[in-house]
């Protein structure tokens, strides 16, 4: 790999670091806000519950002050009664005291309702103040624990800074701003070349792009994402090896190239679903539907090992493909897998 690039893939490397750690700064404010706000709901908890007891205590004074009215009244109309000169006007405060006693049951009855529901409300309070206490206590330990942190990543984000620039120094100029204007856009300026394939958009190389890259003659940018490309070749023999023993293959759903089957080749569906491993395949040349086989309680890598052995991946961005043309590919979907394979 050409020095220059060797020291791009370390700035992207301490570039991603700073990233990822101002990134967890920027967000410190805002779990501090959400936690406060938390503390604020429990603490408004609290005096909501606070408030329902003492709005229960004033209706009860409210009651207890109508018996004693009500209750005045009755000995005012007893007292009359000692006064009365006909049957009639007896009968008639008879009546009202008893009207007044039927008042006074009410309150009473209301009394009770109003007591017993102070019974939950203190329980409640009881409730609410203790959740009180330990989010309190949990909120002083998440926000020490925050700043903690913090400290300590300011303090990793300083050092990344100053190795990102001393690495700037060492670079070319074109090549940094290269890289400084692919990662202004995309988010980040360089991409590792696995399997032929650029890793960030998964677009395959041109053979010859892909030869160029190998020898390390040349800085090259990948043709679709615009992304300056690396090449590891240990990465590349380890996949390699992988694959073979099907360590590689862990994907739930993939499209391959399967050179055994149909006239010359063939593109297959892998997937594992509910615990079914499912491979359906399409002869290369004409695309139609070739092979589909269910297996019950298997997965793809174990069950089509022998098929999978000099399969090459492709790169589908489509779901459901399988699905929708179930007896023959599409001629424009079988062009585009036909591309991606190294021969085309
Ligand atoms: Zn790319």
């Amino acid at each position: 790999m050409p020095t220059d690039l060797e020291q791009l893939v370390e700035l992207q490397r301490v570039d991603e670091e700073a990233a990822r750690l101002q990134a967890l700064l920027d967000a410190i404010p805002k779990m501090l806000a959400r936690i406060d706000a938390q503390l604020a709901a429990a603490r408004q908890r609290v005096e909501q519950a606070k408030a329902a007891i003492a709005a229960g205590e004033a209706e009860k004074r409210r009651h207890d002050q109508e018996i004693q009215s009500l209750n005045d009244q009755i000995a005012k109309f007893r007292s009359q009664s000692s006064s009365v000169k006909t049957n009639e006007q007896y009968k008639a405060l008879l009546s009202e005291i008893s009207h007044a006693e039927g008042q006074i049951s009410s309150h009473e009855e209301k009394i009770i309702e109003v007591m017993l529901n102070a019974d939950t409300l203190q329980g409640k309070l009881a409730r609410a103040e203790a959740a009180l206490k330990a989010e309190s206590a949990e909120i002083e330990r998440q926000k020490s624990e925050a700043t903690r942190e913090s400290e300590t990543d300011k303090i990793a984000l300083k050092a990344a800074q100053a190795r990102a620039g001393e690495i700037r120094k060492a670079v070319d100029e074109n090549l940094l701003s290269t890289y400084d204007r692919i990662r202004g856009s995309r988010g980040n300026g360089l991409a590792e070349v696995l399997e032929q394939r650029c890793t960030a958009c998964q677009v395959m190389l041109r053979p010859q792009l892909y030869s160029n890259l190998r020898a390390g003659s040349a800085i090259i940018q990948c043709d679709s994402c615009g992304r300056l490309l690396y090449y590891v070749p240990e990465h590349n023999v380890s996949t390699a090896a992988a694959n073979t023993s099907g360590i590689a293959h862990q994907a739930e759903r993939e499209w391959m190239f399967v050179p055994e089957l149909g006239t010359s080749g063939a593109f297959a569906v892998f997937s594992n679903h509910r615990g079914n491993a499912t491979m359906k395949a399409y002869d290369a040349v004409t695309g139609e539907a070739i092979a589909h086989r269910v297996e019950k309680n298997a997965t793809y890598q174990s069950i089509f090992a022998s098929e999978l052995r000099n399969a090459r991946n492709l790169f589908v961005d489509q779901a459901g493909v399988e699905n929708k043309f179930k007896e023959q590919l599409p001629q424009e979907f079988l062009e585009d897998l036909r591309h991606q394979l190294p021969n085309s």
